[in-house]
């Protein structure tokens, strides 16, 4: 076969990967003999399905256990595992290609950055290649569990490319021998080895043997009573099951007999990947039956909203066989999918009772999922919806509030939720919409991101409460006592006319407004049209996008400006059309709904020279 003997290269991104990983990546060299067992372990758990789904397999009577030896006359660490073993095609695309697209979007971020993410490199898949940041020769004997498979080895300095050649005799299963450099020579004594394994590897569920002896005990630390775990080994558990390097933040130990077998062990992590850029992130929590790994990754063993949890779930009840293509249409992973998702609901809305700062954190990192949920999980909005935080008017910056408190500081005569959505405070306080609400004492929430347009679009109401826009135009609020002297009707019916005639196509309508107090004029939007952020959104798409078409403009009839003008507008037309086009330009830019500005320039120049001569 012409791949024999050949060197070949590594795929650009293993390179660039290979870079980040030795010079700057890890401080803590020792964590690759972690990611190496773990490698191991993932592969007699894979080689156990394997056997246990009806494959017959090679060397069946091999015993699953990681064996570690060391050598520091020769300075080497070699680990030996009798799992699932890798073909020559496996070993050049799993050693010599990143199949795995967040790993290459974690490549490509990371090179991009000054911040180098130590805590998130597991996660990412690029475990294997930390082996050269102690070491320039790496050896990788493997055989594959399928029958009459051949051998083969793999070997690389981690800088020039690898080379694969044919072996003989061997067993089943992989062996890495490293040949380490002088100033990482200690990973080839003995007692510093087993102070990693201790510290890293206790909860591989295979016996782990270093120099003949053996340093693990296993544990399926789910199926234990919650009695009988420290935090301690809850915190190690999580950092082996998710290869993670921080401490969780929350963790949901659980366990019930019916109505199905269940033990599953969640861990929310302390930061949330996808939140520094790496894009969405893999499910992470791993379906167990009785103990034997069925999926590491199942996808739609939870809702899509829930794939920052790790950890692990168990269940007796399923068949070991149950395939990827039928696990979503399983009646029993629906079950165990509506139940786990119902406990952890339940887990933050208990947590975020008790404690509240702990809980606002997590909010922080984590809260485009719950966002998420209230969007796409039918079945779950209700309750979600009690776990959002928002800023509102009501309370300081920086602070927020959950929809019951809101609700506990409506007005009696009250019977809506309002909001308003945009890019960030100070812009909600400075837009005209707010002073009708702050003078009337009505609370609204502030929602920051793009993500809350189709978070109210998919929330109409909470506890029976209409979610409301305060730039709708039919909003209708209670009249307010009011001593300054204002235009009266027919004046204001004449000066909206006039208005409207004079802008022309450029908006719906002119009328006079009830709920402006500072603010001479307003652009509104009908209730059941889109939002205005919803046609910013739809601007940036398609810069064609009009959208100001259905807009009514409000003017004040107690605003100094709009008095004048209505008394102006017969001495001096020119200068009263210009500043009636101006007003509502103004108004549409609060909206953020202003097309063109370029005639605004120009109109503000002549109104100013107006105004001097
Ligand atoms: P990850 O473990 O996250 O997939 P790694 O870089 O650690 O990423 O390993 C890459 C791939 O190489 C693994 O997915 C697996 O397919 C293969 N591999 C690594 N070590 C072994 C092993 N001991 N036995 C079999 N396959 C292995
Ligand atoms: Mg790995």
């Amino acid at each position: 076969m012409g791949k024999e003997n050949k060197k070949q290269e590594f795929q650009a991104e293993v390179q660039q990967l290979l870079d980040i990983v030795i010079n700057s990546l890890y401080t803590d060299k020792e964590i690759f003999i972690r990611e190496l067992v773990s490698n191991a372990a993932d592969a007699l758990e894979k080689l156990k399905h394997t056997e246990l789904t009806g494959n017959k397999i090679s060397d069946p009577d091999l015993e699953l256990k990681i064996v570690i030896d060391t050598d520091e006359e020769n300075k080497t660490i070699t680990i030996t595992d009798h799992g699932i073993g890798m073909t020559e095609d496996e070993l050049i695309e799993n050693l010599g290609t990143i199949a795995h697209s967040g790993s290459k979007k974690f490549v490509k971020s990371i090179s991009e950055s000054e911040q180098k993410e130590t805590n998130l490199i597991g996660q990412f898949g690029v475990g294997f290649y930390s082996a050269f940041m102690v070491s320039d020769h790496v050896s990788v004997s493997t055989k594959s569990w399928k029958e009459k498979a051949s051998s083969h080895k793999w070997e690389s300095d981690g800088k020039t490319g690898y080379e694969i050649t044919n072996t003989e005799n061997q067993e089943r299963g992989t062996c890495i021998i490293i040949k380490l450099l002088d100033e990482h020579e200690e990973f080839s004594k003995e007692q510093k080895v087993k102070e990693v394994l201790e510290s890293y590897s206790s909860f591989v569920p295979y016996p782990i043997i270093l120099n003949g002896e053996r340093v693990n005990n296993i544990e399926a630390l789910w199926m234990k009573s919650k009695s009988e775990i420290s935090d301690e080994d809850y915190n190690e558990f999580y950092k082996f099951a998710a290869k993670a390097f921080d401490e969780p933040r929350y963790r949901l130990h659980f366990s019930a007999d019916a109505p199905l077998m269940i033990n599953s062990l969640l861990f929310v992590p302390n930061e949330n990947p996808e939140k520094l850029g790496f894009g969405q992130t893999d499910p992470g929590v791993a379906l167990y039956c009785n103990k034997v790994l069925i999926d590491g990754q199942p996808k739609g063993l939870l809702p899509d909203w829930l794939r920052f949890l790790k950890g692990v779930i168990d269940s007796e009840d399923l068949p070991l066989n149950i395939s990827r293509e039928t696990m979503q249409d399983s009646a029993l992973i629906r079950k165990l999918n509506r139940l786990i998702t119902k406990r952890f609901i339940k887990l933050l809305d208990r947590e975020s009772s008790s404690n509240n700062d702990e809980y606002t954190t997590f909010y922080d990192q984590f809260r485009n999922f719950i966002k998420e949920g209230v969007i796409t999980d039918t079945d779950h909005r209700q309750d979600l919806s009690k776990l959002l935080r928002f800023e509102s008017s009501m309370i300081d910056e920086g602070k927020l509030t959950s929809l019951d408190d809101y609700l506990t500081r409506m007005k009696e005569s009250q019977d809506k939720i309002y909001f308003q959505i945009s890019s960030d405070r100070e812009s909600i306080e400075s837009a005209p919409y707010l002073e009708a609400f702050k003078a009337r004492g009505i609370e609204v929430l502030f929602l920051y991101e793009a993500i809350d347009e189709y978070l109210v679009g998919n929330l109409p109401s909470y506890e029976e409460k209409e979610l409301v826009s305060i730039d709708r135009a039919d909003l209708e609020l209670e009249q307010i006592e009011n001593n300054k002297k204002g235009l009266d009707d027919p004046s204001m019916l004449s000066l909206c006319e006039w208005m409207k005639e004079t802008l022309g196509e450029k908006v719906a309508k002119v009328k006079s407004s009830t709920r402006l107090i500072n603010s001479p004029a307003a652009a509104l939007i009908p209730g059941g049209t889109m939002s205005p952020q919803m046609k910013q959104m739809m601007k940036q798409m398609n810069p064609d996008f009009s959208g100001s078409e259905n807009v009514e403009i409000e003017l004040n009839p107690n605003h100094e400006l709009i008095q004048k003008l209505e008394s102006s507008r017969e001495d001096q037309p020119e200068l009263a059309k210009m500043i009636a086009e101006q007003i509502t330009d103004n108004a549409l830019l609060s909206a953020g709904l202003l097309d063109k500005s370029k005639g605004m320039v120009d109109r503000v120049h002549n109104i100013m020279l107006k105004s001097l001569s």
